[in-house]
């Protein structure tokens, strides 16, 4: 407590610099009693040892003392890095968890789909179109199917196509059980259909009992829309 007018003192000379030593003595017991912060400062013991340390250890002593002064004009440097950074060894690295693989885009359906090159791209923007495309020779004019980049007649190498009139016959067919077919429900019916244009084409029968198919059969084209990028052509009973 004999420390207390003096740190009164440095206190009012803080708050209001060039005041006198003889107003701080006539208002020392006034600044006790309006101004707490400044007996919390001096009525605790000035020394403040930490108590959780081991007896052997050396007590740290907190000193009350001015405040530190910090200037935004000075700042203190910051230390410069003294260990470089070296990268953990492979055999301590930190396993890092795979992130999954994105998912698939799923598709519209489950189905076999046809490989479409630049020979056969035009029968599929058929289909896509419900048009039944045949190949034609720019040359001679010999329709063909399966469509192939070159005329078997005449050997012209720049084909056309017709639209088919969509309209044929059972040429052969067969009745298939197994093995299963993606996303099919067996028995299928598949046909090779002799087109009115002369050439033959394969595709599944559609509606009609496997026991009713017969060569000679009227069939009619029609078209299954898979999803926005295949239209399979598939046939049906032309009923007359
Ligand atoms: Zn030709």
């Amino acid at each position: 407590m004999n420390e207390l007018p003096a740190l009164l003192g440095t206190a009012e000379r803080t708050q209001t610099p060039g005041t006198s030593c003889c107003r701080v003595a006539s208002t020392k017991l006034a600044a006790v009693s309006a101004t707490p912060v400044m007996v919390t400062l001096a009525d605790p013991p000035a020394t403040v040892t930490t108590p959780l340390l081991p007896k052997t250890a050396r007590p740290v002593t907190f000193k009350a003392g001015p405040p530190a002064s910090f200037s935004a004009s000075t700042p203190t440097p910051l230390a410069p890095v003294a260990r470089p950074c070296t990268p953990l060894p492979a055999e301590v690295a930190v396993p890092t968890t795979p992130s999954p693989p994105p998912e698939p885009p799923e598709p519209a359906a489950d189905v076999l789909r046809p490989v479409i090159s630049p020979d056969t791209a035009f029968f599929w923007e058929g289909t896509a179109r419900h048009e039944l495309r045949i190949q034609r020779c720019g040359g001679c004019g010999t329709l063909r199917h399966p469509p192939g980049p070159m005329c078997p007649v005449c050997g012209f190498a720049r084909p056309e196509y017709d639209v088919a009139a969509g309209t044929g016959h059972v040429y052969s067919y067969v009745v298939h059980h197994h093995p299963p077919v993606p996303g099919r429900q067996l028995p299928i019916v598949i046909v090779l259909v002799q087109l009115t244009e002369g050439v033959r084409m394969v595709g599944e029968l559609l509606g009609t009992d496997p026991e009713r198919v017969r060569i000679g059969l009227p069939v009619r084209v029609t078209f299954v829309e898979v999803d926005g990028d295949l239209t399979l052509p598939a046939w049906q009973e032309d009923q007359p």
